[in-house]
This record gives C-alpha cells, sequence and structure tokens, in this order.
C-alpha cells in the first residue's frame, strides 16, 4: 500500500486522485505561503501537514514560499523562525526557499501586460473614494473618471508609479473587470499599490508592491504550482485567482482549492493578536510555552508526532469548527505515554525520615518504562531522608485515599514500603516532617504475612536531589472563544501559569531541554530551552496524565 492509500482520506486528496486518473497531472506540485509577519502557529501546522503530507504521499513537491508584498509587517526574524518551524515539524520544501519578492520583475511584466491588454488602468482616486466607489453587496459600485484612461497614459502612469513619482496613496493600479460583479473582489482589485519602504528581500529597489491576489495566483503559476491549497476566507477570490491566470501569457493553471481553518477553543489564533500578545508583554515571546505557536509548543515539550497527529485526527474539510484543546493534549499525551522515558520529581515537598535506615545513600534500580524494557534503567539513590508530595500524607483518611496515613503502610515507587509513625507539625498546624519504619524485605516484592499495600507514591532522596523549578501552565485565556470578547487581551487567565520550586532525581542533571519525560503520578514534563541549565533546572508541564481539566470546578462555563 501507497503511502497516499495509507492515509485516511479527505476531498483535497479525492481531487489529486481523480486529476491523476484523468490524466490532468502526471505529478502534484503544492507550496506553503507563510507571510513572514509573525510566528507560524497550530493553525499553520495544519496547512503544513496538508500541503507537504500531500506531497510526500503522492511523491511530488511542495515548496516553501514566502507571500512578502506586504515589507511594513514583515522580516528576516520570521522568515527564520517559519523555516525552522517548518523542518521542525519534519518537512522539507523542494529546492530554495522562494519568495514571491522573486518574481517582482516578472509580476511587473505581468501588470503591464494587462495595462496593454486594456485590462488594468492607473487609479487617482484616494483611498476613501475608492471604496466609496466600491457599493455595497446590495448596490452595484460606480466607474472611477480614471477607467477609460488609454493605454499609453496608464503605461506612462504605470511607469511613474514605480520610479517614485507618486507619493504614497495618490496612485494605484486597477484591475478593469466588473464594477457590478456581485464579488466584491472582482470590482476593479488594487493590483498594484505606492509604498516607501525597505523590504527584507529587495531593498529599495521597488517603492510599488504588488497586491496579494495578483502575486499569489502568478507566483503558483510560475512555480508551476498544481493544487494551491488556502483557507476558505479566499473562496471569493478564487475567481480574481482565476481571471489574472486567464488574461496574462502563462503556461500553467494552478487550481485553487479551500478547506476550513482550524480554530482551537480557548485560544487566539490571528497572528495580529498573537504579535499583541506578544508587543504588549501578556506572555513571554513568541515562544512562551501558554501560546499556540509552533515555537511555544515545542517549548511546552510537543513533539513533532504529536502535532502532525493531531493534524491528522482532525481532517480536512470545508466545515468551519472549533476544537477542542484536549484533542490537541490528548495526542501529545498518547505519543509521551509511550516514547517519555519515567522519572520522579516531587513538586510541593515534605520531608520523610526513616528512622530505621542507617545513614549512606542504597542506589535502586528502577526501570525508565514500565512496558518497554529496551529502554533500560537507571540508578536512584535512596536513603534515609526522602522528599514526598505533601498531598500524599494524612494524618487519617478513609479507604479510598491510597497514599500514606499514619500507622498505615504504602510503597515508594521503586523502592521499599514504609509505615508512616508519627509527625512534626509548626506552630500553625501545618505538618514539617513525618516520620516512618521501612520494611528492608519489600524490594521489589510483597510483604510476607499476606499485608497488602495498594498505594504506592512517588519520592526523591533529599540528600541527592536536585532543586528545581516547574512551571505549571493552564490555559491562556478563561473563556472557550476569546477573539470573539471586546477587548481579548482581557480575558487572559491571571493564573496560567504557576511556578512551584521542588525537587527532581539526579538522573535529570543534564537532560536534554525540550526532551519529554514522565514524571511519575505528577504528569508530563521537560527542560525548558531557554531558562534551564544544570545548576538552576527548570521543567515546563507539558500536559498532566490524565484529562482532568473539565472536572475541575470553574473551568467549563456553566
Ligand atoms: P493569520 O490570520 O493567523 O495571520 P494568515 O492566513 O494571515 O494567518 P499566512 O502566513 O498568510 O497567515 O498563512 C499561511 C498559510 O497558512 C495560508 O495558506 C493560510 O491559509 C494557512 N493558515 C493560516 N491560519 C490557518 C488556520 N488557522 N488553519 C489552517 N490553515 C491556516
Ligand atoms: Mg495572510
Amino acid at each position: 500500500m501507497s503511502d497516499a492509500e495509507a492515509r485516511p482520506t479527505n476531498f483535497i486528496r479525492q481531487i489529486i486522485d481523480k486529476d491523476l486518473a484523468d490524466g490532468k497531472h502526471t505529478s502534484i506540485v503544492t507550496r506553503f505561503p507563510p507571510e513572514p509577519n509573525g510566528y507560524l502557529h497550530i493553525g499553520h501546522a495544519k496547512s503544513i501537514c496538508l500541503n507537504f503530507g500531500v506531497a510526500q504521499d503522492y511523491q511530488g513537491e511542495c515548496n516553501l514560499r514566502f507571500d512578502d508584498t506586504n515589507p511594513e509587517k514583515e522580516n528576516v526574524e520570521y522568515v527564520e523562525s517559519i523555516k525552522r518551524d517548518v523542518q521542525w515539524l519534519g518537512f522539507d520544501w523542494a529546492g530554495e526557499v522562494r519568495y514571491s519578492s522573486n518574481y517582482f520583475d516578472k509580476l511587473y511584466g505581468y501588470a503591464v501586460e494587462l495595462i496593454e491588454k486594456g485590462l488594468a488602468y492607473v487609479e487617482e482616486l484616494t483611498p476613501d473614494e475608492i471604496r466609496e466607489y466600491r457599493g455595497t453587496l446590495t448596490e452595484p459600485g460606480k466607474h472611477s473618471p480614471y477607467r477609460e484612461r488609454s493605454v499609453e497614459e496608464n503605461l506612462a502612469l504605470f511607469e511613474k508609479m514605480r520610479a517614485g513619482e507618486f507619493e504614497e496613496g495618490k496612485a494605484c493600479l486597477r484591475a478593469k473587470i466588473d464594477m457590478a460583479s456581485p464579488f466584491m473582489v472582482m470590482r476593479d482589485p488594487v493590483l498594484y499599490r505606492v509604498r516607501f519602504i525597505h523590504h527584507h528581500q529587495t531593498g529599495d529597489k521597488w517603492c510599488i508592491y504588488p497586491m496579494y491576489d495578483f502575486t499569489h495566483c502568478i507566483s503558483d503559476a510560475l512555480e508551476g504550482i498544481t493544487h494551491s491549497l488556502c483557507t476558505l476566507e479566499f473562496q471569493d477570490n478564487r475567481r480574481l485567482y482565476d481571471w489574472v491566470l486567464e488574461n496574462i501569457t502563462i503556461d500553467c493553471t494552478p487550481r485553487q482549492y479551500e478547506f476550513s481553518r482550524l480554530n482551537l477553543e480557548y485560544t487566539v489564533m490571528s497572528k495580529r493578536k498573537l504579535n499583541q500578545l506578544v508587543e504588549e508583554q501578556l506572555v513571554n515571546g513568541w515562544d512562551d510555552p501558554r501560546m499556540l505557536t509552533i515555537s511555544g509548543l515545542r517549548r511546552r515539550g510537543y513533539t513533532p508526532a504529536s502535532i502532525r497527529e493531531f493534524c491528522q485526527r482532525i481532517g480536512v474539510t470545508k466545515q468551519d469548527n472549533t476544537i477542542e484543546m484536549s484533542s490537541l493534549e490528548s495526542c501529545v499525551r498518547d505519543d509521551l505515554n509511550e516514547n517519555a522515558p519515567r522519572a520522579m520529581a516531587v513538586l510541593d515537598p515534605i520531608k520523610l525520615v526513616i528512622e530505621n535506615k542507617a545513614d549512606g545513600v542504597e542506589w535502586l534500580e528502577a526501570p525508565n518504562h514500565p512496558n518497554q524494557p529496551e529502554m533500560g534503567t537507571r540508578q536512584v539513590p535512596f536513603s534515609r531522608e526522602i522528599w514526598i508530595e505533601r498531598e500524599d500524607f494524612r494524618e487519617s483518611a478513609n479507604k479510598k485515599y491510597k497514599r500514606l496515613v499514619l500507622d498505615k503502610e504504602v510503597r515508594l515507587r521503586n523502592a521499599y514500603v514504609v509505615k508512616a509513625e508519627r509527625c512534626d507539625k509548626d506552630e500553625d498546624g501545618n505538618i514539617t516532617t513525618i516520620y516512618c519504619s521501612y520494611d528492608p524485605d519489600t524490594l521489589g516484592k510483597d510483604p510476607g504475612d499476606g499485608r497488602k499495600v495498594k498505594g504506592v507514591i512517588h519520592w526523591v532522596s533529599a540528600d541527592e536531589a536536585l532543586p528545581a523549578e516547574f512551571r505549571l501552565y493552564d490555559r491562556l485565556f478563561t473563556v472557550p472563544n476569546p477573539a470573539s470578547a471586546d477587548n481579548f487581551a482581557e480575558t487572559i487567565n491571571p493564573e496560567s501559569l504557576q511556578v512551584q520550586q521542588g525537587f527532581v532525581e539526579p538522573s535529570m542533571q543534564n537532560v536534554p531541554a525540550e526532551k519529554g519525560y514522565q514524571f511519575e503520578r505528577t504528569g508530563y514534563f521537560c527542560a525548558d530551552s531557554k531558562d534551564s541549565c544544570s545548576d538552576a533546572l527548570v521543567f515546563n508541564r507539558t500536559v498532566g496524565l490524565r484529562d482532568t481539566w473539565a472536572k475541575i470546578e470553574g473551568n467549563v462555563p456553566s
């Protein structure tokens, strides 16, 4: 079975199958066309997995093309981050990275061709007048007084635009199509505008820049794209896409197909809003682990495979919908459950003293994964004083509480059975130290005389454990659809980051950043790529062990 057959199909793949069967195409070329005006987010991952995935499965090619026609908002930092993110997701583009700006000379030539055919004119109405003349959905537009200029005059004026002889907003080039079209994009759309702005790729060569609709279809055709996949909001623009290609001399006719955007609950997806979060320092940069940018997810501990799996599970359709955050989380949880080594960490430590144990360290062997023996074992130090989780001890409790209780036994994970004897408290009644005895005959086996020990708790040795900071993340917003709020920044969850100081077992000292571990009974974590070092460990919680979010009171709006 080929890769294309192995994957669940969708309407795009059905179109491709038909085009190949009909002989319309013999190979497939797609492109991913980001505008370098921000970092990529999880929505882009959907488009990346679709475009690169289709190319891979059909032994075709996918280009990476920066759609860089808006120099004022774009920069090289974004270009570099986008390349890094695409590669990190596991994809590689065909040949060199491309830029729409590579085609500025050719685009200029095609604009001249449209003018020569009487299909474009230089407009001198102001931007406001242009808007006013355009009409509305219920009323046709009006013709501009400049619409009937001669070809010669238009050629000369367009040349003047290019030579910098018009100020910004004083002239633009428009296609001459149909001011009464039911599709607003067909009412003499602007093709070129004047902008005296330095461009990150072309420098100061140009002071006129082509618009998206004119640029995109021609760039697709020049690259021999067969299937140009974009999101639904470009549905109407398809008329213009086809019109431009029909009216210029170019020998390739790519087809545009639209699919629905990914929307995720409790997040915002537009780069403008993400940019605002960064600019106003409501988050710590584009790669803040709470951001659903690719770089944020990566820093949080998401794996490329888990994001690809997510894109696979959500599928590709034409229906707009909103995906629950839990579906993204379950993808990374499934991946890490299978592939992440286990370790022990105590996030909210309380001291436990094993009174019948001699001083000195005993090294115990612990499996790195409960059901993948090939992942090996590691040595864990055990000693007279250990840290356990504060919530794992109670002076008294009913049978449902399967942890440590005074006078009762519990197993220390990978170690012995201990029995709580007594505890110390401070003046306020808070427990400060727990005293236990241990049964040295319970390593790797049940205690004798029929004692049943059901509970297991995790721990780390007090002397050998390393101090660590744990960053626990929650959703960045308090409402499912922050984008619909009057001011989405006001719906930020003030508790989206909680920091705890605790301890990890010493084997964690030099773990690579971003590599996922399961801290047993606690969750999946990775060392932070910016702030963690072997002397000051910082771990990000990627996701909890189970999906408990909806069960926490107050989390689901009633
Ligand atoms: P944003 O609105 O977030 O700024 P955009 O569409 O302006 O996104 P581009 O850089 O132009 O961002 O997007 C590159 C490609 O990614 C486009 O083909 C676009 O359709 C696709 N894309 C962007 N957001 C999503 C999304 N939420 N779901 C699916 N595809 C998306
Ligand atoms: Mg865009």
